[in-house]
């Protein structure tokens, strides 16, 4: 059954909270671990890694988390699954893999294709 601009707007408000949920764990846990410091050195080069990592999967988040913003803002519009480099029509498969894309598939092949730009 395909999926209609509807069901992919639902998808996209509960992506959303997903990733803010996944947001507000990752701050609650740095919260948590940055009254825990001991006077073990290893423990804290570990803990400035862990937090490093931390800080590089939150980045990923708010990526997505701008993406499905993006894509939610466009639904106000009127302008979701309109590709916003060419203006054509994004296929209803391409947005059913990923409800937050930006552009066609043409648009975004060629983007990757001149270095990767999103
Ligand atoms: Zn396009």
């Amino acid at each position: 059954m395909p999926a209609t601009y509807e069901e992919l707007h639902q998808r996209l408000l509960k992506e959303r909270e997903e990733l803010m949920a996944q947001l507000d764990g990752l701050q609650g846990k740095v919260r948590e671990e940055g009254v825990g410091y001991g006077n073990h050195m290893a423990d804290a080069a570990s803990e400035v890694f862990e937090q490093a990592r931390d800080i590089s999967v939150r980045q990923r988040i708010r990526h997505a988390l701008d993406d499905v913003v993006h894509a939610l803002a466009k639904f106000e519009d009127g302008t979701y699954g309109i590709c916003e480099s060419c203006g054509g029509i994004i296929a209803l498969p391409r947005l059913e893999a990923l409800p937050s894309a930006r552009y066609c598939m043409a648009c975004q092949r060629r983007m990757e294709g001149t270095g990767g730009r999103r």
